[in-house]
This record gives structure tokens, C-alpha cells and sequence, in this order.
């Protein structure tokens, strides 16, 4: 992705350009895939010249989650944690999407395998980020020959920047394969999730998505989607294991994730899903998530955060 001239990270307690954020080789994340992450999207409001962080707040408190989980000291107040966030995004001053990756992480330049004893520290940096995948046509999508992780090898609920090889492996064989995204299995073969996206199935007058213990990211957007679904649609979600039959047969599927936002998946292992279309409820949940994101829906403003404290010129 191209580097605009004004773009800064938060790197070892300060804000320094991206340029000069720089690792040395021997650090324990980089060797051993020890550290845990996010992904914020800010949205880009044109009207009010504003981008607005989305859920900031539940996505701090998941990787503070992910820190107790593989023993990262995160030593940042939710208040700080947000407001070096929206300095970092003002700083940076862009007038599009963008995404905001901050990373807890083994800082300790040192070989040996462990979680204890090492240093930790906390990086942010924010690039300019358009669609992942084109919501409009929906996904084309596969059923992975790569299992989702289990929690008893590394817990799939810590967004551990190691687990991410199962993601890269799963993303990879889909695209070469000439599909846009994958769809993983647990071990006991029930759906898990996409690369980087959690899964929906339409029944009727409800939603079903699969539980936590089925090894996914319980995510953001799935807890958005499960909000909006139940206020503005008046459907409830049903959390149980989905089998992988039941995605061929679905009235409608979609995927939900930060860079997804709400994708279709109109065709999965050369079957369409539904009328291999966007369905009708996906349809107008992704209306509705997109008033949200740019902060259009008064209902919702809580869930974003304004990072421009002066409108840009
Ligand atoms: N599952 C995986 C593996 C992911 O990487 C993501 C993206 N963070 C999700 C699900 C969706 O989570 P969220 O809605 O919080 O972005």
C-alpha cells in the first residue's frame, strides 16, 4: 500500500513517522508470532470532513482479552488506549477509510520459546483501507481443505498474530483456486469461520451463526450485526454449530468482519447460495451497517468516534 508523506505511527511510547518504526530482527513477536492485534476501521465521512473509529471500545477490550491470554502486559488506561487512537488517525490526516492496526507484543530481542519473562510493548500504526471484498457481486467462496485452529492448540478467540498462518494458508488455497474467500471447519467438521470473517446463515425469520466453542474470533461486526438484526429487524441469532451442508441449502449466507464489513457469500464449493445473489435480510443489513460506520445514525453514534478535532480544510 502506498505510503502517504504524513504517515505516522505510535511506536515505543511516541508518535514517530511510520518510516522511522522499525523492529529489530531478533524481536521475540517477529520470531515466534508473539503478539496480539486489531483491526479498527475509521470511516471516512465526507459531509462532516470526519473519520469515525468504529466500536473502538469493544475492540480494546478484546485485546486486552488477547493479552491475558498469551501473558502480555498492556499498561494503558481504555481512555489512553482511545485517545493515542484518535491522536495517531488526526495526525495522519486522511480524507478516506482507513484501518488502524494496534499491536500488543514480545518486545524482548531474544531466542527461546516461552511467553514468559520478556519485555512487552504496544505499537499502532493507521494505512488507508478501501473494500476487502466486493460486496455488491458477494463473495465467491470455498470450503477450506485447512482446519480452523482448535482452542486447545491456540485459542482462535485471542487475536494472536501467529494464528494467522491458518488465515494465510486457508486465504491463499481459496485464491489460487479462483475463489475470493475461504470457509474453514473446526475439527469436528462444523463451520467455523472465513480467513478473517465470522459466518451467518438466514432460517426464516432468524439468524444463525456459529458458537464461540467452534474455534472463531467472536467478532465485532458479528456482535453488530446480531444487535442490528435483533433491533431493526426484529430477527433473533441463534449460536450452534452449523454443518457445512446447511450453507449449500441456506435461504441466504453472509460474512461479517471490520475489513468485510457485511459480505455476501452467493456461491460456495460451485453451488449458488440462495438465488446466488444478495439476499433481501443481507441487503439491508448492509444499508443499515453502513449509516452506522459513518456515523450517520444518530441511534448508533455511540459506537463511533470522531478522531478530527478540527474539520480538515
Ligand atoms: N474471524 C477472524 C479470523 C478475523 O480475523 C476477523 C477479523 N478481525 C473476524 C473473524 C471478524 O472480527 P471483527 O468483526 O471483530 O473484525
Amino acid at each position: 500500500m502506498p505510503q502517504a508523506p504524513t504517515a505516522y505511527a505510535y511506536f515505543q511510547k511516541q508518535f514517530v513517522p511510520l518510516a522511522e518504526a522499525k523492529l529489530g530482527i531478533m524481536t521475540h513477536a517477529f520470531l515466534y508470532g508473539t503478539a496480539v492485534f486489531e483491526g479498527i476501521r475509521g470511516n471516512w465521512n465526507d459531509k462532516e470532513q470526519q473519520v469515525f473509529l468504529f466500536r473502538v471500545k469493544e475492540h480494546y477490550a478484546r485485546l486486552r482479552k488477547s493479552c491475558r491470554i498469551v501473558r502480555i502486559d498492556l499498561p494503558y488506561s481504555d481512555e489512553e488506549l482511545q485517545s493515542i487512537t484518535t491522536r495517531l488517525v488526526e495526525m495522519c490526516g486522511y480524507g478516506e477509510d482507513v484501518y488502524v492496526r494496534p499491536i500488543a507484543y514480545k518486545s524482548s530481542e531474544v531466542v527461546g520459546v516461552r511467553l514468559h519473562d520478556l519485555e512487552d510493548d504496544f505499537l499502532i500504526f493507521v494505512v488507508p483501507f478501501g473494500p476487502y471484498l466486493d460486496i455488491d457481486k458477494g463473495a465467491r467462496c470455498c470450503t477450506s481443505s485447512w482446519r480452523r485452529v482448535e482452542d486447545t492448540s491456540i485459542p482462535a478467540r485471542a487475536k494472536i498474530n501467529g494464528i494467522y498462518v491458518n488465515s494465510a494458508l486457508a486465504k491463499t488455497e481459496a485464491q489460487l483456486n479462483g475463489f475470493d474467500e475461504a470457509i474453514m471447519l473446526d475439527e469436528r467438521g462444523h463451520v467455523s469461520e472465513g480467513s478473517g470473517e465470522n459466518i451467518f446463515i438466514v432460517d426464516g425469520e432468524r439468524l444463525i451463526t456459529p458458537p464461540p466453542s467452534s474455534n472463531i474470533l467472536v467478532g465485532i461486526t458479528r456482535d453488530t450485526v446480531i444487535t442490528l438484526a435483533r433491533q431493526e429487524l426484529g430477527m433473533e441469532t441463534v449460536e450452534r454449530d452449523i454443518d457445512r451442508s446447511e450453507l449449500y441449502a441456506a435461504e441466504e449466507c453472509f460474512m461479517t468482519g471490520t475489513a468485510a464489513h457485511v459480505t455476501p457469500v452467493v456461491e460456495l464449493d460451485h453451488r449458488p447460495i440462495g438465488s446466488g445473489k444478495m439476499g433481501p435480510v443481507a441487503e439491508r443489513l448492509v444499508r443499515l451497517y453502513f449509516d452506522i460506520i459513518t456515523g450517520r445514525n444518530p441511534k448508533y453514534v455511540s459506537w463511533c468516534t470522531p478522531c478530527y478535532s478540527k474539520v480538515k480544510a
